[in-house]
């Protein structure tokens, strides 16, 4: 399905001029990528003019143009869809997609792949389809949804393998590999966090190799770097310090900086588990020179933090206190800055839906269940956000079902598609007037329930696990069963929208890990 005028590795052929406007970026030559691809544009139609576009994107994000960059992507996105180029309509929707992730628009970058996976699926083309799925994976995993992100990017690895180059490979086993850091980061130390840990070094060390083999260097550093950081959770604390002192001169190299500075933070860690304070001083000291020069301020604020800690062991509670107040300084910076990015971020929204009649006409319903998309949910809770804030509860059931890709892989994607038609027909009969149905993911779903507690929610959830589990499935094949896992939380317990979503997200991841088939409505 894909254009023939595509390489395997994504890239226009390099002859034409959108080729060369990448290899310019590619390089660095921001100013010269730029020069040319207006030039160009000046005399150019078409999907000549389309491959530009994408090309111009690239070079604007990377200057935080993100408006123009956001008015490229859509314009070549309209003109691949007038050529009826599907394989492309999904590269310019990549670009979109992309520019509003730099632009910490996460929400609407997620609406966007999921119409990218539509158009991918639906066009039988899976490569694209591997490839949204890894983006959809990045993003979910991000913003903390883990249990989604896992499915993701394991669907996109397995795709890749089949149709990508051994570097797209690597690349996507590194993206899925992160994810499954990010899932364990934070959680309190228990023998069973440990035991993932453990059981993830390896993955670290076979990816690692292979980049390195495959001359993908920078990203094989990368790479060891996550293994160093993960031999920490593991228990393995004096391992870990040796192999990030000795990953500082390879970032160094690589003048790869954040990274150079999260190391100095994550040595830090090991020296105050291992309880050598003046150490960890030294650390986080040098973690908070880098991360002044650049670098979120997170990692600034935790950096400070820890150097407050040490202070603090020292017996120096003066300059545990000034590294305090540097901290509240910061988070009222950040205060400033994230109202100047939600500004950002809503006129990104603005303008993407004047621009793209592909994005506007994007229904509020999921085609295949007639139950809402992710776009009307997000509506609905913008709706009820303000009861929200007055005190009224607000709760969400998510579900996912169990082994769902068996049921695909034995009985057939159609058969797939049934299941999921008959479980939307199960939860709108289950669903309250006030209430929202939602397909939420491929295989995922959603309650959004109105002026209401956990505490009520959870049976809700609870007769539609049973519901779902007694349906008479062997009906529509002999052997079939359908089981699914809930994950439920309400606005008591998080005060954000985007907190209530990855608190049921990790309930659901609960409800998987504990055995499936089963209600988790608390920690
Ligand atoms: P788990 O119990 O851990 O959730 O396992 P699982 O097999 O359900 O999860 P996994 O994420 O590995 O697989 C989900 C599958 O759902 C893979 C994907 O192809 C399938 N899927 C997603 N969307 C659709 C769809 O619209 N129709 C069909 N038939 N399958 C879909
Ligand atoms: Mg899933
Ligand atoms: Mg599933």
């Amino acid at each position: 399905m894909r254009a023939p005028n595509i390489t395997p590795d994504n890239k226009t052929v390099s002859s034409s001029t959108a080729g060369l406007v990448r290899a310019l970026v590619d390089r660095g030559a921001a100013d010269e990528a730029e020069a040319l691809a207006h030039q160009a544009l000046l005399d150019s139609t078409g999907t000549e003019r389309a491959e530009l576009l994408l090309a111009q994107s690239v070079v604007q994000v990377s200057r935080g143009q993100y408006v123009p960059a956001l008015a490229a992507t859509v314009e070549a996105g309209e003109l691949f869809q007038a050529a009826g180029q599907t394989a492309r309509v999904c590269d310019a929707l990549l670009g979109t997609a992309g520019t509003l992730r730099a632009a910490g628009d996460h929400d609407t970058a997620l609406a966007t792949l999921e119409h990218a996976e539509t158009l991918a699926r639906s066009a039988g083309d899976e490569l694209q389809t591997g490839r949204v799925l890894r983006q959809i994976g990045i993003v979910s995993s991000i913003v903390g949804r883990h249990q989604h992100a896992l499915s993701c990017l394991e669907e996109a690895c397995a795709i890749l393998a089949r149709h990508a180059g051994a570097d797209e490979q690597r690349n996507a086993r590194l993206s899925l590999l992160n994810a499954r850091n990010r899932r364990i980061d934070g959680q309190p130390d228990s023998p069973a966090l440990r035991a993932q840990a453990e059981g993830m070094l390896q993955d670290w060390v076979d990816l690692a190799q292979a980049m390195s083999d495959a001359g993908q260097a920078r990203m094989a550093v990368m790479a060891w770097g996550n293994h160093a950081i993960t031999l920490h959770p593991a228990g393995r604390h004096r391992e870990a310090a040796d192999a990030l002192r000795a990953l500082i001169p390879r970032y160094q190299a690589y003048g790869m900086r954040p990274n150079e500075g999260l190391a100095h933070t994550e040595l830090a860690r090991c020296h105050e588990t291992l309880g050598e304070w003046d150490r960890a001083l030294h650390h986080h000291r040098e973690a908070t020179a880098i991360l002044r020069e650049g670098g979120s301020s997170d990692d600034l604020i935790e950096s400070l933090a820890g150097q407050s800690r040490a202070h603090e062991q020292a017996g120096d509670l003066a300059a545990a206190l000034a590294a305090l107040k540097e901290v509240r300084a910061i988070e009222q910076t950040g205060r400033a800055d994230a109202a100047h990015q939600a500004l950002l971020q809503r006129e990104l929204r603005v303008e993407l839906a004047r621009m793209s009649s592909l994005w506007a006409r994007q229904a509020v319903q999921d085609p295949l269940t007639g139950l809402a998309n992710r776009r009307a949910l997000e509506h609905w809770v913008a709706d009820h956000w303000p009861r929200v804030e007055k005190g009224q509860r607000l709760a969400i059931v998510l579900l996912d079902l169990d082994h769902f890709k068996r049921i695909n892989d034995t009985l057939g994607h159609d058969m797939g598609d049934q299941v999921l038609q008959e479980v939307a027909q199960l939860l709108k009969a289950q669903c309250r007037a006030s209430d929202l149905a939602v397909r939420y993911g491929g295989e995922e779903f959603l309650l959004a329930m109105a002026d209401c507690s956990v505490e009520e929610a959870a049976p809700s959830a609870e007769r539609l696990r049973a519901l779902i589990a007694s349906q008479p499935w062997s009906q529509l094949a002999p052997d079939l069963n359908v089981t699914s896992s809930f994950g439920v939380a309400d606005t008591g317990e998080a005060l954000e929208a985007s907190a209530l979503f990855t608190l049921a997200d990790r309930r659901l991841y609960a409800a998987k890990y504990g055995g499936r088939n089963r209600v988790v409505a608390r920690d």
